[in-house]
């Protein structure tokens, strides 16, 4: 039984304070006049119970991709519950030895990132990239203002606003600006919709190389970066081509522009390799991570570095660059680490990277059945990341109605499965639902969720 401070709370109780006092993400509250709200209550392993009890396949991994060791791991709590009894918290400006176990770990996972800043949120991750690359370039190139961020149509870093500034979803970004300058866009790598109106393979690789020509409009010396989701997650799951990492790589390299992999959503298994950049031949200069780091018991984010850029920051004490000048409060946080720690040995000794591998390849397998049906225009993923592209019809490609799709995703839950699909489109853009349950899932749960 749940306390409050009234006793305890009936579902009814509940959905009453929620009408009066929640202000929920992303979320329209009209609805909740007339219908009742859905309250999550309970977890185990990928299956969720709300407080009426009904029970749900977890087909999203809390929501946004992020429970991929599943719920309930009483090791995990454990863990957590031991270090704040020890010691809670400390600022991220002096190390603790979870703070230095993890980075050491991370940093086994990721031999050419040794350096490990921790922070908060995936925003605050890819925020940290972007200050980092700019104060590294201050201090190499001085006078050169070589500070500009290019990211790609449909990807998304974050919710700050220079993480949306980096974004390439205009309907996130929509009322908020003026956003930050200092950021452009190149365009996205989904196949189905060519940028380009062409088709793999003959097509060039026509879309990583269009960076070559965005670096050249915005001056070449003054572009620092390149941010990009290995498999675009939120944006519509997109999977680039073998060839596209390769190409954008070499003209990264080309005009001294570093590679900022976001892998926040891709980290930790999701894809079926432990980073999605694995199923790819490219090396980054900074990984971001967030999501699947610490599964969501704790909120914790990373930025990894390669030591290069970190020895930017080596210059003598009183020299104004030698610090890196950031800090977050609880970035770093002991309990946050030690959750992040027990999670990915979880993930190792349960292997739970290949059984995404294993039952991602399930999941398509499943999912391509579906092509069958008139409004299946295309069917996509990696590993336990999988879209599914609605249409009016094949021929035109005219994106299903977002309605529709809300009736689907409803008459799902119904059914007592959770899926998700692109909160908002915008015409011209596709509409997909999302699949992406906890890296335990097995044919059962896939099932189901077929
Ligand atoms: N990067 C990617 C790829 C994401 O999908 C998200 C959130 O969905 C973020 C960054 C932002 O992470 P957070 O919401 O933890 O700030």
């Amino acid at each position: 039984m749940k306390q409050t401070l009234t006793g305890v709370p009936s579902a009814a109780e509940l959905a009453e304070l929620h009408r009066e006092h929640l202000w929920l993400h992303l979320t329209n509250h009209k609805l909740y006049e007339t219908q009742e709200p859905p309250i999550m209550a309970e977890g185990t392993g990928y299956m969720l119970k709300d407080v009426q009890g009904k029970e749900f396949v977890d087909g999203l991994s809390g929501g946004v991709w992020v429970v991929n060791v599943g719920h309930g791991r009483a090791s995990i709590a454990d863990a957590v519950s031991r270090q704040m009894k020890l010691l809670p918290y400390y600022a991220g400006s002096m190390a603790t030895p979870p703070y230095i176990m993890l980075a050491a770990k991370l940093a086994s996972l990721l031999p050419s990132l040794p350096k490990v800043y921790l922070s908060n949120s995936g925003s605050e991750a890819n925020e940290k990239a972007f200050k980092m690359v700019r104060q590294y370039f201050a201090a190499k190139s001085p006078g050169k203002k070589k500070y500009k961020i290019i990211y790609r149509d449909r990807d998304y870093h974050g919710t700050t606003l220079a993480a949306l500034a980096s974004s390439g979803q205009q309907e996130r970004r929509a009322d908020f600006g003026p956003l930050p300058e200092g950021f452009a866009e190149i365009p996205h790598a989904l196949c189905y919709r060519c940028p380009f109106g062409k088709s793999y393979p003959g097509c060039n690789i026509d879309c990583a190389r269009a960076l070559e020509q965005v670096i050249q409009q915005e001056g070449e010396d003054s572009v620092a970066a390149v941010i990009l989701e290995p498999v675009t997650a939120g944006g519509g799951i997109i999977p680039p081509v073998p060839e596209y990492y390769p190409v954008l790589q070499e003209i990264c390299r080309r005009y001294g522009v570093l590679l900022i992999l976001d892998e926040v959503v891709t980290g930790f298994g999701r894809t079926g390799a432990l980073f999605g950049h694995q199923h790819y031949d490219v090396q980054p200069d900074i990984i971001t991570l967030a999501k699947g780091l610490a599964s969501g018991y704790m909120p914790i984010s990373a930025t990894v570095a390669r030591k290069e850029i970190f020895n930017q920051f080596m210059a003598g004490p009183e020299e104004p660059n030698g610090f890196f000048r950031d800090i977050s409060t609880f970035g770093g946080c002991a309990g946050s680490s030690v959750a992040a720690l027990e999670n990915i040995r979880i993930i190792e000794e349960e292997r739970l990277t290949e059984n995404s591998a294993l039952m991602g390849a399930y999941l398509m397998e499943r999912l391509k059945e579906l092509e069958a049906f008139p409004i299946v225009g295309n069917v996509r993923g990696q590993g336990l990341l999988a879209g599914v592209e609605l249409v009016e019809d094949k021929r035109s490609k005219i994106p299903l109605q977002e309605s529709r799709l809300a009736q689907i995703v409803a008459s799902a839950r119904e059914d007592g499965v959770i899926i998700g699909r692109m909160t908002r489109s915008v015409p011209g853009y596709n509409n997909v639902l999302y699949m992406a349950p906890p890296l335990i899932i097995d044919k059962y749960g896939i099932d189901r969720i077929i």
